[in-house]
């Protein structure tokens, strides 16, 4: 694929706190929609803890004459539960979900009438028919929780035979690994595209953080170079973009369907990139 050839975009935000964080929000949209994003995702608290925050994002970005996709987790949910969420999302004018099982706080009871995200991409087929088009995450890095590579494979795979139409990757470093699991994914019979998950590196404390948490390994040559920036924002931020934009580069390159990017509820690291990658 040409170097520069267009690649669609997708972008995901999480639903703010507190008005402020709504009216920064639109601002961060406003500036990120001049990537013309195929859609815009919003997240969904495990448990349904962000259900109202979640819905009324997923409005204002309908309401932009966006295309919108809701996350929907179903860790401690009811079948019940989820087909109140999945009637309302259909009034709203919602085609899109990311259907996931979701991560409970530690000290929450799993509980609930689902045990995997397979039997939440099964029940909504089931209720919804064709409705909503239906992605679902993948793991080119392993799922921490997996028994093992192969048996996360094979959850993947189960996902896409439940009707997942497509997924979105963990972010990852190392685009070895995402080109192995679509690899793996394909011989399997797994024909869904899986687009790569990109979170830009603008915090060198943020990324340990999220990363120790969801098991997305940071290469040692990258950890080990932010560390070295200390307290020094702006050459993280430049080592950043050089990294992140070398990474999608030789993602599409390798032809991945389109770029995921993990806004964080900010714009201007992935507008620099989409920018670098002639995207603007
Ligand atoms: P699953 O696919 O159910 O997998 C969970 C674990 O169970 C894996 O280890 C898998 O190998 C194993 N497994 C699955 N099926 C079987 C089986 N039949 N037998 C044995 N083992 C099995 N979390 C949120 O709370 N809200 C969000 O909005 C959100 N958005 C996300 C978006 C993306 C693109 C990604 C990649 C992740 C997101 N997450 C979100 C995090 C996600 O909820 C966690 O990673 C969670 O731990 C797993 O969710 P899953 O849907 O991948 O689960």
């Amino acid at each position: 694929m040409a170097a520069d050839s267009p690649i669609p975009v997708s972008i995901e935000f999480f639903p703010p706190k507190t008005p402020e964080g709504v009216d920064k929000l639109r601002m961060v949209r406003h500036a990120l929609y001049a990537l013309q994003p195929e859609f815009c995702s919003v997240t969904f608290g495990a448990g349904g803890s962000t259900q109202e925050g979640t819905f009324n994002t997923v409005r204002d970005i309908l309401a932009e004459g966006v295309s919108a996709a809701s996350h929907l987790s179903c860790i401690g949910a009811t079948r019940d539960g989820v087909r109140g969420q999945l009637a309302t999302l259909k009034t709203m004018g919602v085609k899109r979900l990311v259907a996931l099982r979701g991560d409970l706080p530690s000290g929450y009871g799993a509980g609930g009438e689902f045990q995997y995200a397979s039997d939440l991409v099964a029940f909504i087929r089931a209720e919804t028919g064709d409705d909503f088009h239906i992605e679902v995450a993948a793991y080119p890095e392993i799922h921490p929780q997996a028994k093992s590579p192969e048996s996360d494979l094979k959850a993947f795979a189960a996902k896409a035979q439940a009707g997942a139409n497509s997924a979105i990757t963990q972010y990852f470093y190392n685009s070895d690994a995402y080109f192995r699991f679509v690899e793996d994914a394909d011989a399997l019979g797994v024909q869904v595209p899986v687009v790569p998950g990109i979170m830009p590196i603008t915090s060198s404390t943020q990324l340990m953080r999220f990363s120790d948490a969801c098991g997305a390994e940071i290469p040692r040559w990258i950890r080990l170079r932010l560390q070295g920036y200390g307290d020094d924002s702006a050459s993280i931020k430049a080592f950043g973009l050089d990294v992140v934009t070398d990474l999608c580069e030789q993602l599409r390159a390798g032809g991945a369907p389109a770029l995921h990017f993990y806004s964080m509820n900010q714009s201007a690291a992935t507008l620099e990139i989409c920018q670098r990658l002639g995207l603007i």
